[in-house]
């Protein structure tokens, strides 16, 4: 294991209102360990491309350990990495890098991150025989997250506004998972019966916390657990309805701490602090209330 410090970091675009510097700084000082992450916002190709290429220089020699990627960028570097792990090549876009003897090697932490906070908030969804979801929206975060509930044994229905983009992504995953479908956003895919529903959408994000991505003539289907990758509010319009009407449901924030966590935990090869990482990003979302 190395002993230079930890020096992460972050690259995409935008990134100031990003999260990941103070999970990870609070990771970094829980266990007493010498870093930094920082944020290295690069635009989209092909003008950010000579930066990407330099910031991949570092991180292939060393003076970076480790490199979180979002927007616009997660599908974007794939050509410059040296490896996929199967799981990032399965899901066709990484958000965590690190070299390896000299190789750069991308991984993709949001579809197992999703997962298990998906598990810790609803355990009893995982006993179910042939589980059903819906997956609204279909653009980098649905890939994750279509993708870990098909390989965990869902039957998985993906609709997006833009009816292509839905079906693009079912095209992309139809050779290997079969039980993915795209369906149209339509008045009778609200009532159609499922075990889960997930927003992958931004609607009802900060500042526009008065949307939800469900529409409100809609009731939720009898018995669907609600899980909202949006976690900024930390209880949005979506899930508090859900939840009057007496739908379990949760918001993003263990989603954004377990991915968080499991590429600290590739980098710094130690348990995350997940407590103190969870606690940081819960400070920051009260501070905006
Ligand atoms: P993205 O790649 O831009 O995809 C967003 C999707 O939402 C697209 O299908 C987009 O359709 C759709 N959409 C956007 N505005 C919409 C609207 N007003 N009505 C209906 N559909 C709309 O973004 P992403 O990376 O997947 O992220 C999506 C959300 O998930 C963000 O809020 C992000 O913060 C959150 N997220 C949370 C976590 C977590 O750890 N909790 C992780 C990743 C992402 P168009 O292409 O037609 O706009």
């Amino acid at each position: 294991m190395s002993t230079s410090p930890l020096n992460l970091g972050l690259t995409g675009w935008p990134l100031e209102h990003s999260y990941s510097p103070h999970l990870h700084q609070a990771a970094l000082r829980t266990l007493g360990l010498a870093g930094e992450y920082r944020l290295y916002p690069l635009p989209p190709t092909p003008e950010g491309e000579a930066g990407l290429a330099a910031l991949l220089q570092r991180l292939r020699g060393g003076e970076l350990r480790g490199l979180n990627v979002t927007i616009p960028h997660k599908q974007t570097v794939i050509p410059w990495l040296d490896e996929l792990t199967p799981l990032a090549r399965g899901i066709g876009a990484v958000n965590t890098l690190y070299a390896k003897d000299g190789r750069l090697a991308g991984d993709n932490t949001d579809a197992p991150g999703f997962l298990a906070d998906l598990k810790d908030c609803f355990p009893f969804l995982f006993s179910l025989e042939r589980p059903t979801a819906l997956v609204l929206g279909a653009g980098g975060a649905a890939r994750a997250v279509v993708y870990a509930l098909a390989q965990a044994g869902w039957q998985v229905k993906v609709a997006s506004r833009r009816a292509e983009q839905a079906a693009a992504l079912f095209a992309s995953f139809a050779g290997s998972l079969p039980s993915i479908q795209a369906a149209p956003l339509e008045p009778g895919l609200y009532r159609l019966p499922c075990h889960l529903i997930v927003n992958t959408t931004p609607v009802g994000m900060y500042p526009n916390i008065q949307t939800s991505p469900w529409p409100e003539n809609e009731p939720i289907p009898e018995g669907a657990a609600v899980y909202d990758l949006v976690y900024n509010p930390i209880e949005t319009k979506w899930v508090r309805t859900a939840r009057a009407a007496g739908h379990p449901a949760a918001n993003g924030l263990g989603m954004l701490v377990e991915q968080a966590a499991m590429a600290f935990e590739l980098w710094s090869g130690q348990a995350a602090p997940r407590e103190a990482m969870r606690q940081a990003a819960s400070l920051l979302l009260l501070e905006k209330l």
